[in-house]
């Protein structure tokens, strides 16, 4: 079906890099480096940069990069780490991969991210650390959670797939923890052509480490002498091109998507229909505008009649996905009720606020027709 108004719109974002691109690719064929190389080295420079961190490396997707995070922090077989049960399963996906159990954090109902109590709830003797999520793009109460992870002496690795360059009181996103994690999937603020994804930090030897762990465990400077049992996730020279071509729009991009969300703001009744709060204070990158209604499948139904194409991030929580109900220990009353009320609104750099008009009076038309819509 061709929507009216797509959820995203990659394409202009591609045109803008295409020329770029295809000079950097030309070199890459005239080279042969497909793997690694200066390429990729030049990308992980500049990504260390954005974070304001010492050290970036790259992998090959952000499922990876936090596996390898959490092994960098020495999470293995018996551990406990908690993650927030409202995210991407690939959060709690990562901690089964390493051996360790999941412990599943309630959410803030205006953020739906973490906090600092919703944490400390779920420490037990056994945890090893936290896998702190910035969900759609807002980064999370860093110094609250890090207070608590400091008590408690577990490590902090930050989920970051979602706030490519966001900041919280002037740091950014990856940067808080001992670890942070990012993935540069297609749709994420930050695009390859494929999948890829890198980790961050401040400690050179956890670099070296992750390093090491993402090709097969070799021993530095040496092709066939292998000192830990790794695995392969590199980051490929084709994806790093993209990369770096698009790394010099990103800002732009992302000053983009805050005028863009400006314009819903002013044209939705948050009374009427709730956004999910943004805490940082317009450091959000806004990697999705998502708001709740309490009739959300309705709207959404009307909203798809009308062309307009919506997306739901998450429909299933986490802990009620099969595999991992087994870990669930608690009550997780807000992250279910989020699960059935979160709507993912249209949101792409290029969005006009013609776009932007369409969908919010599509809105207006189903929400307040059928009485309130407010969600206590
Ligand atoms: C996309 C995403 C991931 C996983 O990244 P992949 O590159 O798809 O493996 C992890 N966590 C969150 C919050 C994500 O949005």
């Amino acid at each position: 079906m061709v929507y009216r108004i797509p959820f995203m719109d990659l394409r202009a974002m591609t045109q803008e890099v295409r020329t770029e691109v295809e000079e950097g690719f030309g070199q890459l064929l005239d080279t042969g480096a497909f793997v690694g190389g200066e390429v990729v080295e030049r990308f992980e420079r500049a990504w260390a940069d954005l974070c304001g961190t010492a050290h970036a490396v790259g992998v090959g997707n952000g499922t990876d990069a936090l596996v390898l995070a959490l092994r960098s922090v020495g999470v293995g077989a018996g551990d406990e780490v908690v993650v927030p049960a409202s995210t991407f399963i690939a959060t709690a996906e990562a901690v089964v991969l390493v051996g360790a159990v999941p412990r599943f954090a309630d959410v803030s109902p205006r953020t739906l991210l973490m906090t600092p109590a919703t944490l400390r709830e779920c420490l037990t003797p056994r945890t090893k650390a936290v896998v702190v999520v910035h969900l759609y793009g807002q980064v999370a109460d860093m110094d609250g959670l890090t207070a608590v992870a400091r008590e408690a002496g577990i490590a902090v690795v930050e989920d970051a797939a979602q706030a490519h360059g966001a900041t919280r009181d002037g740091r950014a996103a990856g940067s808080w923890g001992d670890v942070g994690c990012f993935s540069f999937y297609p749709g994420k603020n930050l695009g390859a052509f494929g999948d890829a994804g890198a980790v961050v930090t401040g400690d050179a030897g956890r670099a070296a480490l992750i390093r090491c762990l993402r090709d097969h465990g070799r021993a530095t400077g040496s092709h066939y002498l292998h000192c830990e049992v790794g695995t392969n996730s590199r980051l490929d020279a084709v994806q790093a091109v993209v990369l770096s071509a698009k790394l010099s729009r990103l800002d732009e991009w992302t000053q983009a998507r805050r005028r863009v969300v400006g314009w819903y703001r002013d044209r939705l009744d948050p009374d009427v229909v709730p956004f999910v709060a943004d805490p940082c204070d317009g450091g959000s990158v806004h990697h999705l505008l998502v708001v709740r209604l309490r009739d959300r499948d309705r709207v959404r139904q009307g909203l798809e009649r009308a062309g307009v194409q919506t997306g739901v991030h998450y429909p299933v929580p986490c802990h009620l996905n099969p595999p991992y109900r087994r870990y669930a220990d608690r009550p997780l009353p807000v992250a279910e009720q989020a699960a059935d009320e979160v709507l993912s609104l249209p949101l792409f750099p290029h969005m006009t606020e013609e776009q932007v008009a369409t969908v919010c009076a599509a809105l207006r038309d189903l929400v307040p027709a059928e009485g309130d819509q407010r969600v206590a």
